[in-house]
């Protein structure tokens, strides 16, 4: 069969398969332990739900706005201004299919082939691929555990060329939980004032933030920062929402426009039952999410303490988000990782440790190839207590079996 091109120089989603994996091997009645899942492990807030009802029975069931209805745009443009004090109309919001297919739409607006996007690594796995399907080339900027998973301003301004569009910023990251301060975000700024690219600012993780961090985006700088930043977000994460499918955008008008051009000539407009709900999550009682972090405090701990427990793995506490990424490199000059290599294969390590986990100790993590860093797993700790003190130990035994 011939395909495209594009289809052919992406992979599948890692996260989602392992989860896949993960759950075909419970259907078959084997006890797994999945960390694998990047999704809240509690229910949609009732009033949420009954604000999905409410549409229903009342015929909101309809097409909508390419972009968005009006009342979900302004809660929107509501949440900025509370949150984040930015300001922003109706004509500079839009909404999408998750924050997944606001981060598509913008690649296919803003970039022609072999436009650069800067991406600081380790990064979600979703954003090479959608770079390359609408013909860019990422540009990788690697950091590691010891630097807390940050970009240097140096790195930054070496990685930047004449074909750089945009530069992404994932704070709180997906998978490290580095989380940017106000005074790191401003040393990369001097550099990102005087040149002439986008921002993109994911958001996604805004709330889930511990040891009292505030959050920050590059917009929130300074007016110039502003007007070149497009700020994604959306409610998947902050509101457990993720099978609603809603992400949304705010930003420069023209591009908005552009955005919901696309939309309207591919996807129409995200589901109308979900945006209504989602102007119920935005404008709703915030608290809600309060209950929610407090579970991922306890459980980080749990986790990281865990892991840092095993001879051979190292964690660094995650600053945001509800993912930890181990350092792993010491389990490959492990006594027994050459055996394991010819049994799982060795295309890479993370790959294969992880299939090693599966196997040996029933426990599902991500391989930190996926997020271009070989030498770390990840396992998100959106998951109970009792799978988190149980995974651990069966990854301490597994591991023990390496030395
Ligand atoms: N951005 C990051 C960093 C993510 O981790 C995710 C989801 O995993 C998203 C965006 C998109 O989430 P959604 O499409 O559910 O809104």
């Amino acid at each position: 069969m011939k395909f495209s091109e594009r289809i052919l120089s992406v992979k599948p989603s890692p996260t989602l398969a392992v989860t896949a994996l993960a759950n075909s091997l419970k259907a078959q009645g084997i006890d797994v332990i999945g960390f694998g899942s990047g999704e809240p492990d509690f229910d949609t807030p009732r009033f949420i739900k009954d604000a999905a009802i409410r549409a229903i029975e009342s015929g909101k069931t309809k097409y909508t706005p390419a972009g968005g209805i009006p009342e979900l745009k302004e809660a929107i443009a509501m949440k900025f201004k509370r949150d984040n004090n930015l300001e922003y109309s109706n004509s500079e919001v839009t909404v999408n299919c998750g924050g997944k297919h606001s981060f598509y739409n913008l690649m296919q607006v803003l970039l022609n082939g072999g436009d650069e996007v800067i991406i600081p690594a380790p990064y979600w796995v979703s954003y090479p691929p959608m770079v390359l399907l609408a013909g860019g080339n990422p540009v990788i900027i690697d950091t590691t555990d010891e630097k807390g998973f940050k970009i240097t301003p140096d790195q930054l301004n070496s990685a930047i060329t004449k074909r750089t569009r945009a530069v992404l910023i994932n704070s709180p990251s997906n998978p490290t939980g580095a989380t940017y301060t106000r005074a790191e975000l401003e040393a990369l700024a001097e550099i990102l004032e005087k040149k002439d690219l986008l921002i993109i600012s994911d958001d996604i993780y805004e709330f889930i933030l511990y040891e009292n961090r505030s959050f920050y985006n590059l917009a929130m700088l300074s007016d110039s920062l502003k007007r070149k930043t497009l700020v994604l977000n959306g409610v998947s994460k902050t509101y457990s929402m993720t099978g609603w499918r809603i992400g949304y955008i705010a930003g420069d008008e023209e591009i908005i426009k552009k955005v919901e051009i696309l939309q309207s000539q591919s996807t129409s407009n995200p589901s109308s039952i979900s945006q209504w709900a989602s102007v119920a999550a935005l404008t709703g009682d915030q608290r809600i999410v309060d209950d929610m972090i407090d579970a991922f405090v306890r459980r980080r701990k749990l986790i990281v303490d865990g892991l840092n427990a095993i001879p051979g793995i190292q964690c660094i506490n995650p600053e945001g988000s509800f993912y930890a990424f181990p350092n792993v490199q010491d389990l490959y000059r492990s006594k027994s990782w050459e055996s394991v290599e010819k049994k799982y294969g060795a295309e890479n390590r993370s790959g294969t440790l992880a299939a090693y986990l599966l196997e040996e100790a029933n426990v599902a993590v991500v391989p930190g190839i996926g997020f271009g860093s070989d030498n770390y797993i990840r396992l998100s700790f959106a998951t109970s207590d009792e799978n988190i003190t149980e995974g651990i130990k069966r990854i301490a035994g597994a591991v023990e079996k390496l030395r």
